[in-house]
């Protein structure tokens, strides 16, 4: 059903490379200190990573949802926080591509050449979280003008970002009166908040956005007036495939590599503990868990590219994926701690970091529990009937 075409294939050798050398030997620094990778910046820069999702016209390498798991996969096999700027930037470029204008498209992608190029996606408010489409950011339109109030939290990127795209309350009833605005850092009456502190996902610049009678040109206005919900469901969501679940997938695939030559290499009772069944069971039940993972976002990845499903299946297997690779992500990550004992537990090896980065992706793109709300309400309204 899948196979990797030449050109994904030298995609995913390109990204392995850099993820070897750029990305991975910066990891246990950028853990310690919360820095911003600007690093980073440069190199995905260079590599058009940015603009992955963006035609060839645009500079792009017009990434279809399969090539975007490949990048996302290979770079956080090397370190989960790595492609965390790509996704946000990912994911505002498809709203962009899909729901604006021709000339907003170039003003705006034009914009993105400038600083970091990075775009954060702001939707979470510290009151609304899972709730959402119960937001309170408001935008006034006062002439051409919309005027921001509200604060925006935990928003990945948002240190750093040249533009904010922002869910804000235009109109009185819940998710039928939410709208897209894209907001440029340089905006009077717009500042980054405070930075948040973090378990794990560290360098991923995760800040308050703050509006203070924020002054938005409306021709910054994404979509329709009021429609921002439906940009949501419809494009935005589904970045969890490419996004949140491949960097669980990446973050557990690294962990077991690790812990497979740890294992090997490790001697108690006068072998390797690799020669114990309980540690040999451990390892192959985490390269189960890996695989079925993995099959199941190339499956969805497949079927977002050939768009050989309802609305509704996309919708739920996206959900399946997103909550699925958190949960094995947090699994194989902790069983790679307890393959190691007392050096798993050790900030001097990289796995008790990939056991916190692994936690985040249960939380942020929608907690797990919300991905199992909207798959069994999708599954008591109508059954999931696949094709093929
Ligand atoms: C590292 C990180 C990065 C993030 N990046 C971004 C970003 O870039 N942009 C952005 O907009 N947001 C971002 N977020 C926010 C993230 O999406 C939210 O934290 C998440 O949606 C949960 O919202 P909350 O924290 O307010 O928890 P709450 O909604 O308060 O939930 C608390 C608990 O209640 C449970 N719960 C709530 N409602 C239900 C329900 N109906 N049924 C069952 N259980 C329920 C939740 O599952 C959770 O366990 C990020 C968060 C983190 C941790």
């Amino acid at each position: 059903m899948f196979n990797l075409t030449e050109e994904q294939i030298m995609i995913r050798d390109m990204v392995r490379k850099i993820a070897k050398q750029k990305i991975e030997p910066r990891a246990a620094e950028i853990d310690e200190t919360d820095e911003f990778p600007m690093d980073y910046v440069e190199v995905y820069k260079e590599n058009r990573l940015f603009k992955m999702v963006l035609p060839e016209e645009y500079g792009g390498i017009d990434a279809n949802t399969a090539t975007l798991c490949i990048i996302v996969e290979e770079l956080a096999k090397a370190y989960a926080s790595a492609p965390q700027m790509l996704i946000t930037t990912g994911a505002v470029l498809q709203v962009l591509l899909k729901a604006a204008t021709e000339a907003q498209q170039k003003r705006l992608f034009k914009r993105l050449e400038q600083g970091t190029q990075t775009c954060s996606f702001a939707l979470t408010e510290p009151n609304h979280g899972s709730d959402a489409g119960s937001l309170q950011t408001k935008a006034v339109l006062d002439g051409d003008h919309y005027i921001i109030n509200g604060s925006k939290a935990f928003i990945t990127t948002g240190e750093v970002a040249e533009l904010h795209l922002v869910f804000v309350r235009t109109g009185a009833e819940r998710t039928k009166g939410i709208s897209v605005i894209m907001v440029d850092k340089n905006t009077p009456g717009f500042r980054v908040g405070k930075k948040e502190h973090k378990m794990g996902f560290a360098g991923t610049g995760t800040v308050e956005l703050i509006f203070e009678d924020a002054k938005v040109h409306k021709e910054n206005l994404i979509g329709e007036v009021n429609e921002g919900w439906s940009l949501l469901l419809n494009i935005a969501n589904m970045m969890r495939a490419w996004g949140a679940a491949c960097t669980a997938l990446g973050n557990a695939q690294g962990a077991l590599d690790y812990v497979v030559e740890y294992a090997k290499q490790r001697f108690q009772f006068g072998k390797p503990i690799a020669g114990f069944q309980a540690v040999q069971f451990m390892l192959a039940d985490m390269a189960i868990l890996i695989e079925s993972a993995r099959s199941l976002i190339y499956r969805i990845a497949y079927i977002m590219d050939t768009n050989t499903e309802t609305f509704k299946n996309i919708e739920s297997l996206v959900c399946m994926c997103k909550a699925h690779a958190a949960d094995v992500g947090m699994k194989v990550t902790t069983d790679a701690v307890q393959i190691m004992g007392g050096y798993g537990y050790i900030k001097e090896y990289p796995i008790e970091r990939r056991m916190r980065d692994a936690k985040s992706v249960q939380i942020y793109d929608g907690t797990n529990q919300i991905q199992r709300v909207v798959i069994a309400r999708n599954m008591l309204m109508q059954p999931l009937f696949l094709k093929g």
